[in-house]
């Protein structure tokens, strides 16, 4: 039986959060939990998640209190703390900054980890991928300790526990991921393969103030009180969908993945929640970003032309777009999918969605959220909501 803790917290106050993260960890074991953990002086990687964010206090990113607590519990049992992130298209030190993250590092003298100095290895039995080029921080910690905001996903549906890894993958590599693999289940597959690769050993989960909605972006903040920790990622992210709404865990596809390939504890009668119930945290009316059901599952199977006919299609808000051509600058297939032409004077983006992969990279970095996912009538009848 897995064992995850959740923790009620309603707000961003440091010491509150560092009491919850102590109770969590006393709740899974207390001193000796930690001390298996963490071995003393070990070298610990924090991997929250970061961007350049207009605000340290936005819903995008994991909160700069949560991380600071976490330091302040882990300090007791190492010196040797480091952070990082590598979000996708951003100079990361930059997002590091402007998030909040490296001012708290200075002050606790936590080191600050380069993922865009790579790696290249060997993962020994994946499930998709042999050999990656990784974060070197990330591959070289003794203890990856992620730190997710429990957040809505276009292509995943949720990110948090496992999904976070995704940036221990070098900068504007991640597209080609995306490109390489553009259907949930074999982008699922990579998802786990980073996750064993860089061996995350603990996720603290941010769900204090959640995002729901046009995630992982542009969705709207969701005040949800929640503190999720564990030795499993995917028994965290279980744990989170649930409360989120999801009745079948395996509806969310890398869910599906692991618990097929046995890769973690996924189903509910396998994890033991401690502190808090998920009949008393479940949020009623969280907004899932793109309802699951049968369209993904029988998607791969299929045709390539029916699949694209069915799969949901970026489109363009013509009112909050600025013309600035992002999205085609952070797409895999650059230049072979997104035109701009001008629509009542204003400089608008087009698609050829016979060409769209349908990875949603476009969608998770707009800087304007002025891109949203939509479901096609036919896409409709596969789905549950
Ligand atoms: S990234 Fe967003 S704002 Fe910029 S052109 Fe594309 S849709 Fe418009
Ligand atoms: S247009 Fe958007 S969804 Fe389509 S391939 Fe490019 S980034 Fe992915």
């Amino acid at each position: 039986m897995e064992k995850v803790a959740l923790l009620k917290c309603t707000d961003y106050q440091v010491d509150l959060i560092e009491r919850k993260i102590r109770e969590g960890f006393e709740l899974l074991g207390g001193d000796s939990f930690i001390r298996s953990l963490i071995p003393r002086n070990s070298k610990v990687l924090l991997k929250p998640n970061f961007l350049n964010v207009n605000s340290k206090n936005s819903p995008v990113i994991t909160h700069h209190t949560v991380f600071e607590a976490a330091i302040r519990v882990i300090k007791d049992f190492t010196d040797q703390i480091s952070f990082g992130d590598s979000p996708g298209h951003q100079d990361p030190l930059r997002a590091a900054e402007k998030s909040g993250f490296m001012e708290i590092a200075q002050k606790y003298h936590v080191t600050y980890a380069d993922f865009n100095d790579a790696v290249h290895v060997e993962l020994d039995k994946p499930l998709l991928y042999k050999y990656w080029d990784i974060a070197r921080p990330a591959y070289e910690a003794d203890v990856l300790i992620t730190l997710p905001k429990l957040k809505t996903h276009a292509l995943m549906y949720y990110t948090g526990a496992v999904k976070n890894q995704f940036g221990c993958v070098p900068g504007t590599q991640k597209a080609q991921w995306h490109l390489k693999q553009p259907d949930p289940e074999y982008f699922s597959r990579i998802l786990l393969d980073i996750n064993s690769l860089v061996k995350t050993k603990f996720a603290i989960l941010d769900g204090i103030i959640a995002m729901e909605g046009n995630g992982p972006l542009n969705g709207n903040p969701k005040q949800m009180d929640t503190i999720i920790m564990g030795r499993s990622l995917t028994a965290v992210d279980s744990t989170a969908v649930r409360l989120i709404g999801y009745k079948n865990v395996l509806e969310v596809p890398f869910l599906k993945v692991a618990q097929d390939t046995l890769w973690g504890t996924v189903l509910p009668p396998d994890i033991e929640i401690l502190g808090e119930t998920i009949s008393t945290m479940r949020c009623k009316d969280f907004k899932v970003c793109r309802s699951s059901g049968l369209v993904n599952r029988i998607l791969p199977s299929m045709d390539k032309f029916v699949s694209r006919a069915m799969a949901p299609d970026p489109v363009v808000i013509p009112d909050l777009c600025i013309g600035c051509k992002q999205c085609d600058v952070v797409c895999p297939k650059q230049n072979q999918v997104i035109s701009f032409g001008k629509k009542k004077e204003k400089l608008l983006p087009k698609w050829d969605y016979n060409a769209c992969i349908r990875c949603y990279c476009c969608q998770e970095l707009c800087p304007q959220g002025a891109i949203v996912i939509k479901n096609k009538p036919i896409g409709k009848l596969f789905r549950r909501h």
